[in-house]
């Protein structure tokens, strides 16, 4: 199945309204490349700026809570950010899964909540390199994504992110092969859980995505698209890997 390439930057704790020169930037470039949908997923600070600057670039946020109002300090919820104009928010990164100790119960809750608010979700997957090295890297992620999964949302909205946890910011990248592999495995266990509407799940890849790795790695099959950290934060590296997207068709 022809799925439209998906390609969104994640810029982390990095970016003040100066910045913002670049998503501009990255947002003129990607005007020129219909055919590839394009996001960013900034600072909550930034976010409501950038959806009013650029309202033809997807803005979205790098995590939700998964409950609708609350005490929860210093959290943000779905409803906020359809507030400040987001229309796609980032769950289960492996640093939040980290430093947060995110698990997948709870990742499962903010994926659907952001569906039922009908922001676009990308849910994250991957192995550490102690599993990848034990030869378990496909058996762990797929559990991982099985139990990170939303059980009562349309899928329409969600796209999954497969970033191996050593090859974040690392420089290293996982082989084609590997990551064709770990694609086709992922697919199974959505068309396992949401039959005909799993093969729509677009699954992108992440882990030092660049302008040079770009084209390789999206002519594997089943790679719908990446999340990008490092290189998504300067317009001069984000776009290359946009236009290798458009290219892959
Ligand atoms: C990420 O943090 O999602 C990511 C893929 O980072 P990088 O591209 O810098 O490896």
């Amino acid at each position: 199945m022809q799925r439209r390439k998906l390609v969104v930057g994640n810029w982390k704790m990095h970016g003040v309204a100066a910045d913002l020169a670049e998503a501009l930037a990255i947002a003129e470039a990607a005007s020129a490349f219909e055919q590839v949908d394009v996001g960013l997923c900034l600072p909550a600070t930034l976010i409501e700026r950038a959806a009013r600057a650029l309202p033809r670039l997807h803005i979205g946020s790098q995590d939700l809570h998964h409950a609708d109002k609350g005490a929860h300090t210093g959290c943000v919820c779905a409803a906020m950010l359809l507030d400040a104009g987001a229309s796609m928010a980032i769950v289960g990164h492996s640093e939040r899964r980290q430093a947060q100790s995110e698990n997948d119960e709870e990742v499962r809750a903010k994926a659907e909540a952001g569906l039922g608010a009908a922001l676009a979700v990308i849910l994250c997957v991957g192995e550490s390199l102690d599993v990848r090295e034990a030869g378990e890297a496909v058996a762990t992620v797929q559990r991982q994504l099985d139990a990170s999964l939303p059980r009562d949302n349309s899928v329409g909205k969600l796209s999954i992110a497969y970033e191996p946890i050593w090859a974040i910011g690392s420089g290293r990248t996982a082989t084609c092969e590997d990551i064709g592999e770990m694609h086709v495995a992922l697919r199974q266990r959505l068309v396992a859980a949401f039959g005909d509407a799993g093969e729509g799940v677009r699954i992108l890849y992440g882990g030092s995505v660049k302008a040079a790795n770009a084209a390789e790695i999206f002519s594997v099959d089943d790679v719908d698209g990446a999340l990008v950290g490092g290189a998504s934060l300067k317009a001069a590296d984000f776009v290359p890997i946009i236009e290798a997207a458009a290219r892959a068709g």
